[in-house]
């Protein structure tokens, strides 16, 4: 059996990780269709995943450091 407690911070790492590579994509794919807002709410986007996905990364390695799961 696994810890759940990190089963579920490598659920929010892998999604929050898997929203940042979809908004860069969008914005790359998507630049020349993409209005001023539209491109601009999608660096939000992408810039609040990557802040998300690093903290649940610390959160992660620290559950392992502690729990030794
Ligand atoms: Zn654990």
């Amino acid at each position: 059996m696994g810890c759940a407690v990190k089963a579920s911070l490598t659920k929010d790492y892998r999604d929050f990780t898997a929203g940042y590579v979809k908004a860069v994509k969008r914005m790359k794919d998507g630049r020349a269709a993409l209005s001023h807002s539209e491109f601009s709410s999608l660096q939000k986007v992408a810039k609040d995943c990557e802040t998300k996905a690093e903290k649940s990364r610390r959160l992660l390695q620290r559950h392992i450091g502690e729990h030794h799961c």
